[in-house]
C-alpha cells in the first residue's frame, strides 16, 4: 500500500522550522531542542512514512497502542516513548515495549516498572511527570513531593532518570501557560542543585511548545502539527472503526 505523505514531509519541516525560530527567538541553540513526535490515534502507516523521513521516537499515551503498532512496524528499529497515563497493571507491557517512560508520576508505578524491569534484564530512561497546573483533570506528582521520590528513586537501577515531564495548562493566556514550563523548570534546577543528574525538560506540544522553548524545554511532544488533527481523541484510536457522530 502506498501512501501520498508530501503532506506529512511538509509539516514535518514545517515543525523544525518553528522550533527552530522559537530557539532564536529565546537566544538558544536549536540543537538543543529535539522533537517527539506524538503518533498517538494513527496507524501503522503513517507512521512507517515518518520513518521514512527520519523519525525514530514515537510518544503514544495508551499501552494498548504501542503493542498493536509495535508488531507491524517491527522492522522499523522505533523507540516507543510513554506519555500518558500508566496504570500500574500495564507495567509489564512497557517494561517489554518501551524505551522511555515520561508519565512516572508515582512510587507505587515506580516499584512495578522496576520489578517488570528486572524479568526482562533491561533499565529504561524516565521522567518524572510533574503537575504544574490546578487543573484537577491532570495527572502528575505533585511538586512539593518531587525532591523526596527523586530520592527513592536513586534505588532503582532500572530507572534511568533523565529529567522532568509536564503538561501546561489549557488556558488561552499565556501568562498562565508559561508559568507552569516555568516552574518545571526551577524544580529541575533546584533538584540539580541537590545533587540529581536531571537534564531533560519534556514540555511544550503543537499550541504551546513556543512558550515551553522560552523556558527551557530540551523536548517538546507533537502530534497535530505533524500527523494533523485527531477526529476522535478520546473515544477511538487505531485500528477500531471510528464511531459515528
Ligand atoms: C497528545 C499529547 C501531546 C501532543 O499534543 P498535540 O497538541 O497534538 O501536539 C503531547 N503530550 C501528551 C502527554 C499528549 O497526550
Amino acid at each position: 500500500m502506498s501512501m501520498d505523505t508530501g503532506w506529512l514531509a511538509d509539516n514535518w519541516a514545517q515543525v523544525r522550522l518553528r522550533v527552530d525560530a522559537a530557539c532564536r527567538e529565546a537566544d538558544r541553540d536549536p540543537a538543543e531542542v529535539g522533537i517527539l513526535p506524538v503518533s498517538k490515534t494513527f496507524g501503522p502507516d503513517l507512521i512507517r512514512a515518518g520513518v521514512a523521513l527520519g523519525m525514530r521516537r514515537f510518544g503514544e499515551n495508551k499501552v494498548q497502542e504501542i503493542r498493536d503498532k509495535s508488531a507491524p512496524l517491527a522492522d522499523c528499529g522505533i523507540d516507543w516513548v510513554m506519555i500518558g497515563h500508566l496504570q500500574t497493571n500495564k507495567a509489564r507491557d512497557v517494561a517489554r515495549l518501551a524505551s522511555e517512560v515520561q508519565s512516572l508520576d508515582r512510587l507505587e508505578l515506580a516499584e512495578a516498572l522496576d520489578r517488570r524491569l528486572q524479568h526482562e534484564g533491561r533499565a529504561i530512561d524516565v521522567l518524572v511527570q510533574v503537575k504544574t497546573s490546578s487543573e484537577p483533570s491532570k495527572y502528575g506528582l505533585p511538586p512539593e513531593q518531587l525532591p523526596g521520590f527523586l530520592n527513592v528513586l536513586r534505588g532503582y537501577d532500572t530507572l534511568r532518570v533523565r529529567g522532568l515531564m509536564t503538561l501546561a495548562i489549557h488556558s488561552s493566556e499565556p501568562a498562565e501557560v508559561r508559568a507552569c514550563f516555568r516552574l518545571l523548570r526551577e524544580l529541575r534546577d533546584r533538584a540539580v542543585a541537590q545533587g540529581h543528574d536531571l537534564t531533560e525538560l519534556s514540555m511544550g506540544m503543537s499550541g504551546d511548545f513556543p512558550l515551553a522553548i522560552a523556558e527551557g524545554a530540551t523536548e517538546v511532544r507533537i502530534g497535530t502539527a505533524i500527523f494533523g488533527s485527531r477526529p476522535y481523541p478520546d473515544s477511538h484510536y487505531w485500528p477500531e472503526p471510528p464511531l459515528k457522530a
